[in-house]
């Protein structure tokens, strides 16, 4: 005999309450099946709604009404179907059952709640119809039907609500019960009754309990769970991302699974099932094809595997102080049994300092917890005041289930640091005796982030960049590009970079999984939220990840004074804006201050050189003991260009405006000419290499006479640029006739002494022959002199910007 359950996913409408039967019909040809079923979805939601609040008629017959719809629309789409169902029978089954249940509520209604006998009749009304539906479907297909009547045989104690089976008793009940060879057993799930012979529930979810005291009274071989997944996997597959199908599981797994809240089984389901030794498979109704997970005897193979991250939510956390517990011994005792004789589940004892009791209840036992814990304070010391146990609501319980997994994984470690670097602060931490799962207790907000970070890492070991783009000009666009393009290649070396938000000056885009980032141009059209510094900071604010980066492609100022906040939030920062390091110094150091006290990375290679790799070669060069001797670049792509096309005989102007027009100029050529940019790329290197100075300290030799700076209309500043024509191809030829050629350098001496003018250098100088927008820069240091150290390329330009921000980006992981 094998069992086979169905939830009430599998029943949801009326295709598949007929593709339920065609699985029970398939499987009745091997050997004879007992069935068990929940209330179709939602069902028992609305009639828990009924009983839950405090009675109000309106409401309560609204409730009633959409239960009766939804089974009433079931019937008529299963007549549809199959047009030999008994649907005109099962109608009027399902409208009586409402009448009832109708007559049952206004006799109450007098009373603000119901009394929980009655309570667990209205809850149970879905399981019942389910029966009904199912029996009058087999039998309209000519077969031969049984229906065990859960109140009189299975047998349970405790409240009307939440009671356990005697299986001994149930079995004898069930071993009298007539049953043929050729009969489909049917039977509710969720129900049974007590010794008096009323009906109770099983807790919610409880039709899997069901299922498992059936299949031992029954001594079926197999018990299958039918449900909407295929099976169990590392984590609820419909919240985390990336879980893992369990093919098999033991016994004792799955019940620290289920206990520490994997919904897929309900907590009491497998104990029985381990007890009598039958073997369960989890499978999904409609991917009957997928073998499910087996929940079995521990085998030897698969010891020492991680199985799973489940989470409790709605968790209050008691925390009785040790003044209380030293008071008297016996405090603890006294406690967990006078919880467990008022049937509140502790469903954990966390450690913490030597003599601190701190337990954790669910949510809706808080206040009979807090009336029974009065009463005993105050039997017990009078003078004791009972405002010292701290309560902390809104938590979870966040659980890792394996077998022995203290033995072979650093999980304790891995466990820790990850939360740590989540920022997530754990309130509690505890370790079952059974050594199957240790627990944390954390914020329930915290919880789904958690689980993922922690799924990522242990079943994974998968490294996740959450990225937050500001910018996308042509760098923040090449980088999208780059990102996208490169997504398989990381991945094959477990890198994800997840683009969380992208925003502009004035508006931003929020990014879900739902969105591909491909497509980021359209949502970010299409995008109406606001973009201003205190709606980013809002957002960083709620939306902290493990590797959250802030990544600032822009060239805004205000941003760039808040790289410390974004630090202290947290977050690493990888800029190409120079704004943050060429501020005042003050800030600089401050900058540095919160990276290492936040733990977190502050990288800028594209401050200078572009995509070139110079501040990191820098870094590591100094780390290592090197000194700067001195120092010598073009370090302008523009002013490369337009030096380089000085020395073939161009006039200035032309070479300006042909710079212009290739797009290697600023919108207007005076800001490359000015000589400022230069300045700033000098003093960021300057400071890297531990000088102290601020902008103005660099000396800079203009290249245009000061006058100049009147034009600000860029064809005026082109057409004026004329006047100096000659001048400049005077300076041209005076270098030429001396074996050299110009230069725009900028220069750092030893002691720190820094310059940027027009040099005119001669053919044995690396930077003789750097033209037509490269940079170069000469590091004279100790290791490498007299031959300077040489970094030469292009130095400006979206793809060679771009791809050096993105090797900042997963410098924060490697
Ligand atoms: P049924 O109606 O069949 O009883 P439930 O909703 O009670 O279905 O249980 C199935 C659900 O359990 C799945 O849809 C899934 O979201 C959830 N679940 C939670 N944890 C797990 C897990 N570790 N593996 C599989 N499913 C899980
Ligand atoms: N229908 C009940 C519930 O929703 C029992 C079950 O589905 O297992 O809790
Ligand atoms: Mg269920």
């Amino acid at each position: 005999m094998k069992l086979l359950k169905f939830g009430g996913t599998s029943l949801a409408d009326a295709e598949k309450f007929l593709y339920v039967s065609d699985i029970i019909e398939k499987n009745k040809n091997h050997e004879q099946v007992a069935i068990v079923l929940s209330a179709p979805a939602k069902i028992t939601n609305y009639l828990v709604n009924i009983v839950e609040n405090d009675i109000n008629i309106n409401q309560v017959l609204e409730q009633t009404e959409l239960a009766e719809n939804i089974f009433i629309n079931i019937i008529k789409n299963i007549k549809k179907i199959q047009s030999c169902f008994l649907y005109e029978e099962t109608k009027e089954i399902i409208k009586k059952e409402f009448n009832q249940l109708r007559k049952i509520i206004y006799n109450f209604t007098s009373l603000k709640k119901y009394p929980e006998h009655i309570q667990s009749i209205i809850m149970s009304r879905g399981e019942i119809l389910s029966i009904e539906i199912m029996k009058n479907i087999l039998i309209s297909r000519s077969h031969l039907v049984d229906i065990i009547d859960p109140v009189k045989n299975i047998i349970a104690k405790g409240s009307f609500l939440n009671s356990t089976v005697d299986i001994q008793k149930s079995k004898k009940c069930i071993s009298k019960i007539n049953i043929k060879n050729n009969h489909i057993i049917l039977m509710a799930g969720f129900i049974a009754g007590n010794e008096k012979g009323e009906l109770v529930i099983l807790g919610r979810n409880g039709s899997d309990y069901s299922a498992a005291i059936l299949a031992c009274c029954l001594n079926a071989n197999l018990c299958e769970i039918w449900t909407d997944v295929d099976g169990v996997f590392t984590s609820d597959p419909k919240k985390i991302f990336n879980t893992c199908l369990l093919k098999s599981i033991s016994y004792e797994e799955a019940i620290e699974l289920s206990y520490f809240g994997a919904k897929v089984l309900h907590p009491r389901t497998i104990k029985p099932l381990k007890d009598f030794n039958i073997p369960c498979i989890i499978k999904n109704t409609f991917n009957i094809k997928s073998k499910g997970t087996l929940i079995c005897k521990k085998n030897n193979y698969d010891v020492n595997t991680l199985k799973g991250i489940t989470n409790l939510d709605d968790i209050v956390m008691f925390a009785i102080p040790s003044n209380l517990t030293q008071q008297n011994d016996n405090l603890i005792s006294i406690i967990l049994n006078l919880f467990k004789k008022e049937n509140i589940n502790i469903i954990l004892i966390t450690q913490s300092s030597k003599n601190n009791f701190n337990f954790c209840i669910s949510e809706k036992d808080t206040r009979k917890a807090l009336l029974l814990l009065n009463k005993l304070y105050q039997l017990e010391s009078k003078d004791k005041s009972f405002s010292d146990i701290n309560i902390i609501k809104n938590l979870s319980i966040l659980s890792i289930v394996g077998s022995n997994i203290f033995q072979k994984y650093n999980i304790t470690s891995k466990i820790f640091s990850s939360l740590g670097k989540s920022k997530i602060n754990i309130l509690g931490i505890a370790q079952r005796s059974s050594t199957h799962s240790m627990s944390v207790v954390i914020k329930r907000k915290n919880v789904l982030q958690s689980i993922q970070t922690i799924h990522d890492e242990l079943f994974h070991n998968k490294q996740i960049i959450n990225a937050f783009l500001i910018g996308i000009g042509g760098v923040g666009k090449s980088l999208i590009a780059q990102i996208l393009k490169q997504k398989n290649f990381l991945k094959n070396k477990n890198i994800e970079i997840k683009i969380r938000a992208i925003a502009n000056s004035k508006k931003i885009l929020f990014l879900n999984d739902s969105i591909e980032l491909k497509n980021w141009k359209k949502y970010f059209k299409a995008s109406k939220e606001k973009f201003n510094l205190e709606i980013l900071n809002k957002l960083l604010k709620n939306n902290y990840f493990v590797n959250s980066i802030v990544i600032d492609c822009t060239s805004d100022e205000m941003l760039s004074k808040e790289y410390t906040n974004f630090l202290s939030k947290g977050f690493h920062v990888v800029t190409s804006n120079k704004k943050a390091n060429t501020s005042s110094l003050k800030y600089y150091n401050e900058i540095r201050a919160t990276t290492l006290q936040e733990n977190k990375k502050f990288l800028y290679e594209t401050n200078v050189g572009a995509g070139l790799p110079v501040i990191q070669t820098l870094q590591n060069l100094f780390y290592t003991g090197d000194n700067l001797i001195c120092f010598k670049g073009v370090l302008s792509g523009s002013l490369s260009f337009i030096f380089g096309k000085l020395e073939e005989n161009v006039l200035l102007s032309d070479a300006t405006k042909k710079a212009k027009d290739l797009g290697f100029t600023e919108p207007n050529p005076y800001d490359d000419l000015s000589g400022i940019d230069v300045a700033r790329k000098l003093l960021i290197l300057a400071r890297e290499v531990g000088y102290e100075i601020e902008l103005e300290d660099i000396e800079i030799e203009p290249i245009l006479p000061e006058y100049f700076k009147k034009y600000k209309n860029t064809e005026e500043f082109l057409y004026k640029l004329k006047e100096i024509d000659s001048t400049f191809s005077e300076k041209v030829k005076k270098a030429r006739n001396l074996g050299k050629v110009l230069r725009f350098v900028g220069t750092i001496e030893q002691g720190g002494k820094c310059s940027v003018k027009i040099e005119a250098i001669n053919s044995n100088h690396p930077l003789y022959k750097v033209k037509n927008g490269e940079n170069a820069l000469t590091f004279y240091t100790n290791y490498y002199q007299p031959i300077p150290l040489v970094l030469r390329g292009y130095g400006a330009g979206n793809n060679v910007t771009a791809s050096g921000v993105f090797s900042d980006l997963l410098r924060t992981i490697l």
